[in-house]
């Protein structure tokens, strides 16, 4: 179910190469996930898949090639200007939950709001009563099962309407009736909220639910 839309692409990587010391691990990786798509992103390990999902994140830059979000180029952003627009634009979920522990569950949901300047209480509300928690809006992560939690992360990546989410095994520590619903919640949201989603995923479940796959391999990604 590709969208027919004339907007940007929610996320894009044009050419990116990118290593470490002498190892070129990317070697002019492109791809565009348009608005509403989800797009899982499989390959052997260290094939540079977390690589690429950092660069698409902004949490680094590639040595050659370009990232955009929404239109606009991201990889020329000064590292302070990224972060900011990152938190209104793009939702990240990892493996591990990374919620903050002091914080309640909307808090938690209000976090990327409040550091792109767009707070919205009402917002992060609806969003956990989305995934199921909107009756313990005040509970704190400590009392969660870890399906539970990865679910308010969800809420969380969702909460500023970014045009991407990208996401590294966000089923991995999941049990399986745990990881179904997070899989399930993560695109079915995605899809309402006409966000990008780049997925990289050992889950077949999860990775067959995908309107395309992507392989990573030497370097090089191939469709199919
Ligand atoms: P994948 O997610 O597909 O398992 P990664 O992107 O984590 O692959 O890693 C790709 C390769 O780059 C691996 O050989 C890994 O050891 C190496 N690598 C990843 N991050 C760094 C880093 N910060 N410094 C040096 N090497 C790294």
């Amino acid at each position: 179910m590709r969208p027919v839309t004339s907007a940007p692409p929610a996320l894009e990587a044009r050419s990116v190469v990118h290593g470490y010391g002498q190892t070129t691990i990317l070697h002019g990786v492109s791809l565009a996930v348009a608005p509403g798509e989800v797009v899982a992103v499989s390959g052997p390990s260290g094939s540079g898949k977390s690589t690429l999902l950092h660069l698409l994140g902004g949490l680094d830059t590639p040595q050659e090639g370009e990232v955009w979000w929404a239109g606009e180029r991201a990889d020329t952003l000064s590292t302070q200007a990224r972060s900011v627009r990152r938190a209104g634009r793009v939702g990240l979920v990892f493996q591990h939950h990374y919620l903050l522990e002091d914080l309640t569950l909307l808090q938690n949901v209000q976090v990327p709001g409040l550091l792109s300047g767009q707070p919205d209480a009402g917002r992060a509300q609806a969003l956990l009563e989305r995934v199921g928690l909107g009756h313990r809006p005040g509970d704190f992560p400590g009392v969660l099962s870890g399906g539970e939690r990865q679910r308010v992360a969800l809420a969380r990546a969702l909460a500023v309407r970014p045009a991407a989410v990208l996401a590294d095994e966000p089923t991995g520590s999941l049990d399986r009736a745990g990881a179904e619903r997070v899989a399930e919640l993560l695109i079915e949201l995605a899809r309402e909220e006409g966000a990008g989603v780049l997925l990289v995923t050992h889950d077949e479940r999860l990775a067959a639910r995908a309107d395309r796959t992507l392989h990573l391999l030497d370097g090089r990604l191939v469709e199919g």
